[in-house]
């Protein structure tokens, strides 16, 4: 795979979210093949009034206002870093839609632990918290970029073949996955979700 830039890989409606003023840096960023995971953390520091900081707590991320008229995304620092990724996106998804809908200022009334934890939430929040699961998953894994990455490994990895057995389904999981620096679990659904695998 050669060089191959994230306007390429994202949809229209994905990169409408990000800033202007940071959008054409975003689009520009590129995955190949010595780096063919889409890096989030890059993406954070190219956002304007936007950062990350790790945390050592019970929960696996939150976003909240910081001292400087911005916002941060706190991270746990002993989660795997797959993990800590998939936070990242995910806070970023929150961040980039309620920025989107004027709404940053609720953060300032929320005081309460944001995690994964859906079972307390409200119905909206439950809404909210699928739509920043669902941006991470576009994010982390772009249909392009699993399309890419899937045709290198048939090429390469599996003698020119399309089709596999049940392990090396396991084993082209664990490769994609690995690639695109995601849990295995992630991919897993990922797959199920665009109707690859059941
Ligand atoms: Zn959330």
């Amino acid at each position: 795979m050669t060089d191959v830039t994230y306007a390429t890989l994202f949809s229209e409606e994905l990169l409408q979210l990000f800033p202007d003023s940071n959008r054409g840096t975003i689009e520009s960023l590129i995955v190949n093949d010595d780096n063919p995971f889409i890096d989030v953390e890059r993406i954070v520091k190219e956002i304007d009034n936007l950062k990350i900081e790790p945390e050592v707590g019970r929960h696996s991320g939150e976003l909240m206002p910081d001292d400087e008229n911005g916002y941060v995304i706190l991270f746990n620092e002993v989660d795997s870093s797959e993990r800590q990724r998939f936070t990242i996106a995910h806070e970023l998804g929150h961040y980039l839609f309620l920025r989107r809908d004027h709404q940053l200022d609720s953060l300032l009334k929320k005081s309460k632990y944001r995690n994964y934890d859906v079972g307390d939430y409200s119905y909206q929040e439950r809404k909210e918290e699928i739509t920043a699961n669902n941006f991470a998953a576009d994010l982390l894994m772009p249909v392009n970029l699993i399309q890419r990455l899937t045709l290198d490994w048939i090429k390469y990895e599996n003698d020119g073949q399309t089709t596999v057995d049940e392990s090396g389904f396991d084993k082209y999981v664990e490769i994609l996955a690995g690639k695109l620096r995601v849990s295995r679990q992630a991919f897993d659904i990922r797959m199920k979700v665009l109707g690859v695998a059941k």
